[in-house]
């Protein structure tokens, strides 16, 4: 139900959502007054090729992917 068929659009590799690699990135910015302030807003998941291992996000007809696995990554 939650694995999809995901192409890589850099060398058109085909596999299901479990074949690719995740990368979860936070990002921070670092101020002027010397304090780290977090990203409020979550980033999408950047998805590795496991062939060319380009990172790409997916797009939205794979939102329901990306969310099944960031709760597994939360855990
Ligand atoms: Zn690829």
């Amino acid at each position: 139900m939650d694995e999809r068929i995901i192409k890589c659009p850099y060398c058109g590799f085909e596999g299901s959502s479990r074949e690719f690699y995740y990368m979860y990135e936070a990002v921070l910015y670092y101020t002027p007054l010397h304090s780290i302030e977090k990203e409020d807003r979550e980033r999408p998941v950047l998805v590795i090729c496991p062939r060319c291992k380009q990172g790409f996000f997916l797009e939205s007809p794979y939102k329901k992917v990306v969310e099944f696995i960031k709760k597994q990554g939360m855990e």
